[in-house]
């Protein structure tokens, strides 16, 4: 039972139900589990591996709620740079129909070393495209050579362009050959356990993409072996034309037809929701994955984030896929949160004397979503705070660096306020990831050549 103790923190930053910050705190660790969370002076005096953290603020591995790793690929297209979604779609969809299962691997090691690098610990991707024998098990065993926990959503395309769909026939699949595919992951992969470092998520992709009957048997699929389902909503007015012309609903009411309503649901986006539908989601439990960068990346609109959290509704960030981002930093992400909103306030007529509409959102709320927000859209109840029992899930930053200088009076909200830095210490289940500002388990300059040799050969087909 190998031991870990993080000591001397500068601030301890636990986000657990009394969001304590500790001075001069630290971690003692046993088998991947935090069994002592509090001041150093509390803590056993040695362990098998110590890490001093004098001078850093320890906090909370991020949790990322949506990605597509694989879209790292195709960052900052010329010809996908100034399109709404749709149309980026259809730029993007023959591009990602050449890639191959080596193109999937090292895609997913440059996202998760880059949220890695960004304080991230758990990342929920969305593979939703399958092409020349890719299968997730790619995407499964990259992560696992890199260390960071996954949540692999199984996505899903069987809407083609023939049958009113938006993707090209050549990208879509059977829904016999995804169900029984979907069945065989969960079975050979999904771990329900606390401390699992792989769970199985059932994601047909869209409601543009999926056909009605494919979101049902997804539904009964998951429910069957407690997984959870997840797919993109509401992100575009087009999303919504589309389907109330083709189903005859808004994206909300289709959801709740189809069986995709619950706290094994959660939706990437949600921009476009009414009030009424705010309450559906928080009267099912259904979780938001916010995605402000992508979502102002592609002029998609801005999602009423604090209407869902004053609802009640469980709200956590991602980052999104990499063609829309173009990057994959957790504390950016949870940066722009804060300013998406602050923003939206102000357009709304709130102003900054504190006489808000809406108030403002905290740099600590922004945290909050970034961990424990994100830990309950996922339903995992053992990662998102740093107290007895959960996951030694763990970053840290030094706080002696120019990007911070004049903000050392509250290093916590430095974090989200000031320019998003590259961490210093990433930990998972007890594990280095990241070590004085470096990957540890994965080679950083070797992906970064694999990773544009597969970018070239892709794009230029
Ligand atoms: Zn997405």
């Amino acid at each position: 039972m190998p031991t870990l103790l993080a000591k001397h923190a500068a601030v301890l930053v636990t986000m657990d139900d009394h969001q304590r910050e500790i001075p001069d705190g630290g971690l003692f660790v046993r088998d991947g589990f935090i069994e002592q969370a509090g001041a150093t002076a509390e803590l056993p005096g040695t362990a098998d591996e110590v890490l001093d953290l004098s001078g850093h603020v320890l906090l909370p591995g991020l949790v990322n709620t949506h990605h597509h790793f694989y879209q790292t690929l195709t960052r900052a297209l010329p010809a996908a740079q100034n399109a709404n979604l749709f149309n980026w779609l259809k730029t993007l969809y023959p591009i990602w129909a050449r890639m191959t299962p080596q193109d999937i691997h090292i895609s997913t090691q440059t996202a998760l070393a880059e949220l890695a690098l960004s304080g991230c610990t758990t990342a929920a991707d969305h593979l939703y495209l399958f092409p020349n024998g890719s299968r997730l098990d790619d995407e499964i065993a990259a992560a696992k050579e890199i260390g960071l926990r996954i949540q692999a959503s199984r996505g899903s395309m069987s809407l083609g362009e023939s049958k009113g769909g938006l993707p090209p026939d050549s990208v879509v699949d059977s829904e016999d050959k995804i169900l029984a595919d979907s069945q065989r992951l969960i079975q050979q992969y999904h771990d329900p356990k606390p401390g699992a470092l792989v769970q199985i998520v059932l994601a047909p992709c869209s409601p543009f993409s999926v056909t009605g009957d494919l979101m049902k048997q997804s539904a009964r699929l998951a429910r069957q072996y407690g997984v959870h389902l997840h797919t993109h909503l509401a992100e575009t007015q087009d999303e919504e034309a589309f389907c109330l012309q083709k189903f005859g609903h808004r994206p909300v009411a289709y959801m709740q037809e189809v069986d995709w309503v619950g706290r094994d649901v959660w939706f990437a986006h949600a921009v476009y929701v009414n009030d009424a539908e705010v309450k559906t989601f928080a009267k099912h439990g259904c979780g938001v994955a916010h995605c402000p960068t992508s979502n102002m990346r592609l002029a998609s609109g801005i999602a009423p984030i604090r209407e869902y959290m004053a609802a009640g509704v469980k709200v956590g960030l991602g980052v999104d896929g990499s063609a829309s981002n173009d990057g994959s930093h957790m504390l950016a992400e949870a940066r722009q949160a804060m300013l998406l909103a602050r923003l939206r306030a102000g357009v709304e007529g709130a102003s900054l004397s504190g006489k808000a509409a809406q108030p403002i959102m905290t740099a600590r709320e922004a945290l909050w979503l970034a961990t424990r927000g994100g830990a309950a859209v996922l339903g995992r109840a053992d990662i998102g705070s740093l107290e007895r029992g959960k996951c030694a899930d763990f970053f840290a930053i030094r706080l002696n660096r120019l990007d911070y200088t004049g903000a050392l009076h509250d290093p916590v909200a430095a974090t989200i306020f000031c320019q998003p830095v590259r961490v210093d210490y990433t930990v998972v289940g007890g594990r280095l990831i990241v070590k004085e500002g470096h990957l540890v388990t994965l080679d950083e300059a070797r992906i970064v050549e694999k990773h544009n040799q597969a970018s070239k050969r892709l794009v230029g087909g």
